[in-house]
């Protein structure tokens, strides 16, 4: 069984890092004139639903700082009222459009920053998208490492440029559901992803490279382990990978109960622990008074408790924040009623609890934008745009509304209706969906058709209805002359505490829900004008009917959010041409790529999920195995027409790779404390609200503290270095965020020319593959794509720049990047497989 290495000391702040030097001297002068207790305070959550947010630290009364609200979701504010719902994070990749990512994100910290909370609990790059079944995937964007680099890149910078600290996760290797908790699915120990290092570095660690160099403010760690470590414990990931190689100076916060030791996850990296119970309302802690007490006895040295409330206050002012301006949270995430208890878990504290903003603005149009840019034309036989259509059939449960309403199931676990989101703690209350049929219907009357709707998947038998009497089966229906019929279908998933259909958060398989197939071959028998429409999760098996002739157009409508029917009209009418390119593969078969394990290996211990396949994933997969995808990644069609040409390539003069050198500062230690357990008792005047989690003593015996007698010294159990605050060497790889600054050199300017050379304005995204040319390489990688705006007949100039990183590989020995000596080319092209334009790198 792989093991993780170990790597220690827990890195500190480094007071010189671009981007963070007046939020590290903000949070210095701030965390020197905090206590012990305060400093612990900030590091510990106070317990699941004990106040209002998804998860909330203590606060620090006697400065004036009323702590954080940390808040799901990644697709908007989460458990609260007068909001909107973003698409997912596959749409925002399907745009392949930065200032749309980065719209979205802007609006979402606004939201969050109109309702109170201090940190969004995202944007998703881990699961990155290793198995197409994996339940989180769609809150992630890609399974393409630089195009998820993009995607959180651009949304870290929206959601923090509203003065709200975004949080990427899960850090690291969450590609899966199943087993990922002890207890869950028959297994006592969560699941092992076992990644080798050149893998973690050229794929999984990449978009959260791009996440730090973004600037930001924290890290999510996940519940797996990783190499038979846990993720939030595991000191190669969080002191070795995140915080010294990739420089990130932010706070790193677990995952819910997914922190389950107390001194070795602080000396192995972690900073803040949510929500702050060791188990939902077991009103006891890994930290909070056992963090204290280990921080008096010496076992957690001192200057780590300094560094986590460092790091936890710097991002806080990265992001622009001050003490004088701390918006309260004006929601409740455990009821919608306006009065009721503050600590929900202890049901006390009688009062306002929901104020209803209304934090919406005009964000309707960007989440409006984001899902028609991110509807992917797969296929269209002329078609589409509609007009004039004498009668439009729309055809399919996911149409229409859910009869429960848009919120009808409990963090959207259920599939019916038309699927605006999937389901999970990434999810958002709707404050309206417009459903397809909401929107197509509107249209369809201002244009003069006819219009009718049927959401029933199964209605296929005809023999109740009396001819000439019974229009509702779909056959009458959609056999009529001149109609065009449009069929919505789907496919969903979620995270694991939920099961859909007997899904467990993973798809059990890749083909569409409510018989969706055979819903469009009795359509398309019967109809030689079917349009289908595809909301789902990912890629799923589409060969049995694709490419049958009746089937004139065929949408893929990701997971759209709130606007899904005003987006996918827009799209269906020409209104928005469509823009958008598929961010994974679609398979035909789900043996060729690899797959979400559902029975363990491993008896009831971890199950041990060997990557075996290495960087192989998707469309990498598929290259290497020579395997014609049914639609390659990158793949997406417009209502005009592109060429290419004139591809260039310039080196550019670059000073030569340096390896990082040079040494830290010593661990800086802030202010002195009192080692009498006696000043650490639970001030006598307050009340012990239930559940509640504090920093403080229960008791001056220290195997009573906090209702735990687990106590053993430092030298026992620590490993060698964990309490060393002496200077410690920088890594070759490491000194600048997202790791060594030289890797980021632009060595060459690659161009070519883009013409529209169709009828109709419209945008195409060019993609730029690159091939590093060794036996072990993926044949060609994306590292560049842009979206250019072209009117009939105009050129557009692609240029990308290529960095040091993007042409080279992870060397195991030298524990650095270096560039291989293979021959390199570049290819321009409007897919993964249409590399229309190709040049050497010399
Ligand atoms: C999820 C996180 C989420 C947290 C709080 C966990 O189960 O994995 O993504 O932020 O709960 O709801
Ligand atoms: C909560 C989620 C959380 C999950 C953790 C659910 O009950 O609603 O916020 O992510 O539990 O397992």
């Amino acid at each position: 069984m792989p093991a993780s290495p170990p790597s220690y000391p827990s890195p500190w702040m480094n007071p010189n890092v671009v981007g963070w030097e007046e939020a590290y001297e903000k949070a210095k002068s701030f965390v020197s004139q905090m206590t012990l207790l305060e400093k612990v305070n900030l590091t510990t959550g106070t317990g699941w639903e004990s106040d209002q947010c998804v998860g909330n630290t203590g606060s620090v009364p006697r400065l004036g700082f009323n702590g954080f609200c940390t808040q799901d979701s990644p697709v908007g504010v989460r458990l609260t009222d007068y909001n909107t719902v973003f698409p997912g994070g596959v749409t925002a990749a399907a745009t392949w459009d930065r200032s749309l990512m980065y719209a979205r994100g802007l609006a979402m910290g606004q939201e969050h920053r109109g309702k109170g909370s201090t940190v969004q609990l995202g944007p998703v790059c881990g699961p990155l998208g290793r198995a197409p079944e994996a339940g989180r995937n769609w809150e992630g964007f890609s399974p393409d490492p630089v195009l998820t680099g993009v995607g959180v890149s651009e949304t870290i910078k929206g959601i923090q440029d509203a003065g709200v600290i975004a949080c990427v996760k899960h850090f690291i290797g969450y590609e899966q559901e199943h087993f990922r908790s002890a207890g869950q699915d028959g297994v006592v120990a969560s699941y092992s992803s076992n990644v080798d290092d050149q893998t973690m570095h050229e794929l999984y660690l990449w978009p959260f490279a791009d996440a730090v160099r973004a600037g930001v403010g924290s890290v999510m760690c996940s519940y797996n382990q990783l190499n038979n470590s846990y993720a939030c414990q595991n000191s190669k990931v969080l002191n070795g990978l995140l915080k010294n190689e990739l420089g990130f100076q932010g706070f790193v916060m677990s995952d819910w109960t997914a922190q389950l030791t107390g001194v070795a996850s602080a000396v192995a990296g972690l900073d803040m622990t949510m929500p702050g119970d060791t188990a939902f309302d077991s009103g006891l802690s890994f930290w909070g008074a056992n963090l204290t007490l280990s921080v008096i006895n010496g076992t957690v040295p001192s200057w780590r408790i300094d560094d986590m409330a460092m790091r936890i206050m710097a991002a806080y002012f990265k992001v622009g924040r001050t003490l004088e301006d701390q918006p309260p949270v004006t929601f409740d995430s455990w009821s919608f009623a306006t009065e009721g208890p503050l600590h929900f878990a202890a049901n006390e504290g009688y009062q306002q609890i929901n104020y209803h903003v209304d934090v919406r603005g005009n964000h309707a149009k960007v989440a409006r934008q984001v899902a028609a840019e991110g509807s992917v034309l797969l296929k269209n036989n002329g078609i589409l745009p509609l007009k004039k259509v004498k009668q439009i059939a729309v055809i399919g449960s996911d149409a229409g509304p859910n009869l429960d309403g848009p919120n009808g199931c409990s963090d959207r676990g259920c599939d019916n209706g038309t699927l605006g989101m999937a389901w999970g703690s990434g999810t958002a209350n709707f404050a309206y969906l417009v459903t397809p049929d909401a929107a197509l219907q509107a249209r369809a009357i201002q244009e003069g058709s006819a219009y009718q709707a049927i959401f029933d998947d199964y209605v296929t038998d005809d023999s109740n209805t009396q001819q000439g009497n019974g229009l509702t089966a779909i056959p009458d229906l959609v056999s009529q002359a001149e109609t065009v019929s449009i069929v919505f279908v789907n496919a969903d998933s979620g995270e694991g505490y939920i099961t859909v259909g007997g899904n467990i958060g993973d798809r059990n398989n890749l083909t569409l829900w409510h018989g969706g197939d055979d819903l469009i071959r009795n359509v398309s028998a019967l109809c030689d004008k079917t349009v289908v429409v595809i909301h789902s999760v990912g890629s799923v098996i589409v060969d049995d009917w694709f490419n049958n002739p009746n089937i004139s157009a065929v949408v893929w409508a990701g997971i759209p959010g709130e606007q899904s029917g005003n987006a996918i009209t827009d799209v269906l009418y020409g209104d928005v041409n469509p823009s958008g390119k598929s961010p994974f593969s679609w398979v035909s078969d789900r043996t060729q790529v690899p797959d979400v394990m559902y029975e363990p290996n491993n008896g009831d211990l971890a199950p041990q999920i060997d990557f075996t396949e290495g960087v192989f994933i998707d469309y990498r997969a598929l290259d290497k195995a020579d395997i014609i995808p049914t639609l390659e990644f990158g793949f997406g069609l417009s209502y005009t027409t592109f060429e290419y040409s004139n591809i260039q390539v310039k080196k550019n003069s670059a000073p030569p790779y340096k390896s990082t050198t040079g040494r830290t500062i010593p661990a800086p230690t802030l202010g002195t404390f009192s080692t009498a357990l006696s000043d650490y008792l639970f001030p006598g005047t307050w009340k012990n609200v239930l559940y509640f989690i504090y920093p403080y003593f229960n008791s001056t015996d220290p195997a009573n503290i906090a209702g735990t007698s687990a106590l053993e010294s430092a030298c026992k159990f620590l490993p060698p270095n964990a309490t060393d605050g002496k200077p410690q060497p920088f890594l070759p790889a490491g000194g600048g965020p997202g790791g060594n600054p030289l890797l980021y050199d632009e060595l060459y300017t690659v161009t070519a020319a883009i013409k529209n050379t169709g009828s109709v304005a419209g945008a195409e995204v060019p993609q730029l593959y690159v091939s590093l040319g060794g036996p072990n390489d993926p044949k060609v990688q994306l590292r560049g794509f842009d979206k250019l705006f072209l009117n009939p007949g105009e050129t557009g100039e692609f240029s990308v720049q290529l960095t040091r990183r993007d042409i080279s590989n992870w060397d195991v020995v030298t524990q650095n990047w270096y560039i291989s000596d293979y021959p390199k080319k570049v290819y321009i092209g409007a897919s993964s497989r249409k590399l229309h334009l190709s040049a050497w790198l010399n």
